[in-house]
């Protein structure tokens, strides 16, 4: 017997959440938050850590339910007030985006909605949707008609799933019989994003094939890679793929992807464009010069949740052949004109994120998107000419997108590692002042400071006040030294 009194309550509760009373409440929430980016009235971030939260959201397991107003309260109470706020026109640490609004409202479509991608017949437009917009994403990277591609996760999971790709490719046996003894090896810059890494060691090579290969200027250096290729094929040592990065992690580094697929093309081997962040570029006439070559990868990673400002979740993997991602999935006799996206996906139940990418290309265009990420490009190169000006700040590199890796030297005085302690002071106290928050990154033995400038009601006048606080931070350290 169910308990028939719960049972009614708990449906009438249902109901009750269907009306736009209560869809209100949300939508309050949400439009509150956004208005931050007009007028900062909130810190970034919380000082608040991880003993301090945990402590205030240790109540007993909640058994009953309560009224939506309450629940909603105690969120606005004990969770809203210290979440980091990327609206926030001084957020600039890691590259999450501040959604674009249009795609906000929409994830709450999505959710009520459902549709899962797994099957045509789950959800036969969102299925439709996603290929559509894979279509023209390939048709921008330049990719021909036999291209295609999925959602992913992140390109955490693309870059999985290309590189599996590749494996189906070099070791067709590998998804019955496992690896071999002599698995291939895999060579991609040191600037390659760790994920790179983790895939060779998932996908049981071992982790140590994973090559790096050294940099010159922050990009991949060609000639060393050229001069590996070479080494490996007088050993005999298959090569499984050639990873590339555009607006790699750290520094925002372009490698040179022409130069790059023809050493691919010479060795016959796979060549993977890491673009998670700059594929993005494709979207800007100014900027997608810096990614020629990239029609000639096998397979591209490029995230809409990166420079397309969408909220997490958005990604896709691209590749050249559509059938190498069935194949990469263990498919032997695929047709090419499937709708099923789950043969070419790592996942069984997935998500319509291509809806939200359809909205904002439907609401601002390419030309939208290309313009902001053109914006956000041109507002970092002023950041570097700003800091460049400065005699108390130095500058690590000419930005090539829209990140920066920078330090306090002050009087230039202060040997090596003293500049190190005094950045990474630095850093710490300015994120626990909620002016704002920035990254960090070490290049060689240098801690430096970076900016990833994802929010496009960011201004200058807030980067100066990064600038200035770095500044009034370095002289109470200063003063507050010397007083020792
Ligand atoms: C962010 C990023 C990744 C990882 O992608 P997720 O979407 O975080 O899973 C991989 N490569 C590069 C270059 C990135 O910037």
């Amino acid at each position: 017997m169910v308990n028939e009194q719960l049972l009614n309550t708990t449906l009438a509760a249902l109901k009750s959440d269907m009306s736009r009373e209560a869809a209100a409440l949300f939508v309050d929430l949400i439009a509150d938050y956004l208005d931050l980016a007009k007028a900062v009235t909130k810190p970034v971030s919380t000082e608040l850590g991880p003993e301090e939260l945990s402590a205030r959201l240790a109540q007993p397991f909640p058994r009953q339910g309560q009224s939506l107003d309450k629940v909603v309260e105690q969120f606005n109470r004990d969770i809203l007030p210290d979440v980091v706020r990327l609206v926030h026109p001084g957020y600039m640490s890691v590259p999450v985006a501040p959604p674009l609004p249009v795609t906000v409202w929409m994830e709450s479509l999505i959710g009520a909605l459902n549709q899962s991608t797994r099957a045509f017949a789950m959800s036969p437009t969102a299925t439709m949707v996603e290929r559509q917009i894979i279509r023209w994403l390939t048709e921008q990277i330049g990719f021909g008609e036999t291209a295609g591609g999925t959602f992913t996760s992140g390109g955490t999971e693309a870059n999985f799933t290309a590189l599996l790709a590749a494996r189906a490719q070099m070791l067709p046996d590998a998804w019955q019989e496992g690896i071999s003894s002599e698995p291939p090896v895999v060579l991609c810059g040191e600037n390659a994003h760790y994920t790179v890494f983790r895939a060779v060691a998932q996908l049981g090579l071992g982790q140590r094939r994973a090559i790096t290969i050294p940099l010159r200027n922050f990009c991949l250096d060609t000639e060393a890679l050229a001069s590996k290729l070479q080494e490996l094929a007088c050993s005999q040592t298959k090569v499984m793929a050639v990873v590339a990065t555009v607006g790699a992690f750290g520094t925002g580094s372009f490698d040179d992807l022409a130069a790059i697929a023809d050493l691919c093309e010479t060795y016959s081997v796979w060549l993977h464009v890491d673009g998670a962040h700059g594929a993005s570029a494709l979207l800007s006439e100014k900027h997608r010069g810096s990614l020629c070559g990239i029609e000639r990868a096998n397979s591209v990673t490029w995230d809409a949740h990166k420079m397309m400002l969408m909220p997490l979740s958005a990604s896709t993997l691209l590749v050249k052949e559509e059938r190498s991602l069935e194949k990469a999935f263990g498919s032997l006799e695929v047709s090419q004109s499937s709708n099923e996206q789950w043969t070419r996906s790592f996942m069984a139940s997935r998500r319509a994120d291509a809806l939200k990418v359809w909205i904002a290309l439907h609401r601002y265009g390419t030309d939208g998107l290309g313009i902001l990420y053109e914006h956000l490009c041109l507002l970092t190169q002023q950041f570097y000419e700003m800091v460049s000006k400065r005699t108390d700040f130095e500058a690590f590199h000419v930005p090539t997108c829209n990140i920066l890796c920078f330090r306090y030297v002050g009087d230039r005085s202060l040997p090596q590692s003293a500049l190190n302690d005094l950045n990474r002071q630095l850093y710490k106290h300015f994120n626990r002042s909620g002016r704002g928050l920035i990254a960090a990154f070490r290049i060689e033995n240098h801690f430096t400071l970076r900016v990833t400038l994802m929010n496009p009601f960011t201004q200058l006048e807030h980067l100066h006040v990064l600038l200035d606080s770095l500044t009034e931070f370095a002289q109470s350290l200063n003063e507050g030294l010397s007083g020792v």
